[in-house]
């Protein structure tokens, strides 16, 4: 491997502490403590440990949180009626409604209930648009605000670097094309992003300086898609089963990593690379929201 390795977990652990620094001073100041409401709908497995994790990470930096649980059969109204009385409670600064909702509900209009000073996921509308005309003012969604923070903590340079973005999600692609489009420090990239529809990918991923890939399609990513001394950041999470694994399966990428980390400059692992910069990004936001509601 040639690659340097990019430490999600190391890099992290230095927006947490910098949280956490953020949130005694909070305490002091204020008296209370910043808050964040997590709504889940369901038992979804996955959804179940992300809650649990995030919960436990509130705990570790002296955020209050509380978890609420609905039935799966819970109605979208009653969801929205939720949404709403934490829209109104003040010593609630943040809130998270996991993804993903029961079939028939709609996330959107779930996402678009929540009060925009409190959506530390950065998905309502009005963060969507203030990321898009470059108001620092609003919330980014965690894990591109997550991956640029691993490019600009690694002193990766951006500007005027050709950033090729894989996959044109709400929650990924579109953000973290917008965050790193933005004119100004740490961003004034080029920016190319790719999707289903893309023709030609490999000649498209081969002209990126700094690749990010986020598909949801395992080590789809190979090494003739990449170009020499490239960046290579690896959004993608897929289970794949795996009997030898006490859990029954193992995390990929969407970077086939071994062949990849002969060919890139820098390179993230999974897990251990994006994975963990979510959570600190979640937790840094809410802190956020708690300092603008003051
Ligand atoms: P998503 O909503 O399914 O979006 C996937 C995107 O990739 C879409 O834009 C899709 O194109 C594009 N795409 C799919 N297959 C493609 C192909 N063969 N060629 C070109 N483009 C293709 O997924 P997401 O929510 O953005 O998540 C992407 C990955 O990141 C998943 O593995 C997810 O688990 C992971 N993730 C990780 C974290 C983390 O904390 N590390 C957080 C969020 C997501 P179309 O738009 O044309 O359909």
């Amino acid at each position: 491997m040639s690659a340097r390795l990019i430490d999600g977990k190391a890099i992290s652990e230095q927006v947490l502490q910098e949280t956490q620094d953020g949130v005694t001073q909070f305490r002091a100041k204020h008296g209370c403590a910043p808050g964040l409401a997590f709504v889940r709908v369901g038992e979804d497995p996955a959804s179940v440990v992300y809650v649990g994790a995030k919960a436990k990470m509130c705990e570790r930096l002296g955020i209050q949180s509380q978890t609420f649980v609905l039935p799966a059969i819970t109605s979208e109204s009653q969801v929205l009626e939720l949404v709403r009385s934490l829209n109104g409670q003040k010593s609630i600064h943040g809130i998270l409604v996991q993804a993903p909702l029961p079939d028939g509900m709609s996330q959107d209009r779930v996402f678009e209930a929540i009060d925009p000073a409190k959506d530390v996921d950065g998905f309502h509308p009005m963060n969507v648009g203030k990321l898009a005309v470059g108001d620092p003012g609003g919330f980014i969604a965690c894990t591109p605000a997550g991956v640029h923070q691993l490019l600009i903590r690694s002193g990766i340079e951006i500007a005027g670097k050709h950033v090729v973005v894989l996959g044109r999600s709400r929650i990924v692609g579109k953000p973290m094309a917008l965050i790193l489009m933005e004119k100004g420090k740490y961003a004034d990239a080029t920016v190319t992003v790719c999707h289903s529809r893309s023709r030609d990918l490999p000649s498209l991923t081969r002209q990126a300086d700094i690749l990010i890939a986020a598909l949801g399609r395992n080590r789809f990513v190979k090494a003739d898609m990449v170009r020499d001394g490239a960046v290579v950041m690896d959004v993608g999470i897929t289970r794949v089963p795996d009997s030898s694994k006490k859990s029954g399966f193992r995390l990929e990428g969407d970077v086939d990593f071994g062949s990849v980390s002969e060919k890139a400059s820098w390179i993230t692992p999974v897990p251990g690379g994006v994975g963990p910069m979510t959570i600190a990004m979640l937790m840094a936001n809410t802190l956020k929201a708690a300092q603008f509601s003051m």
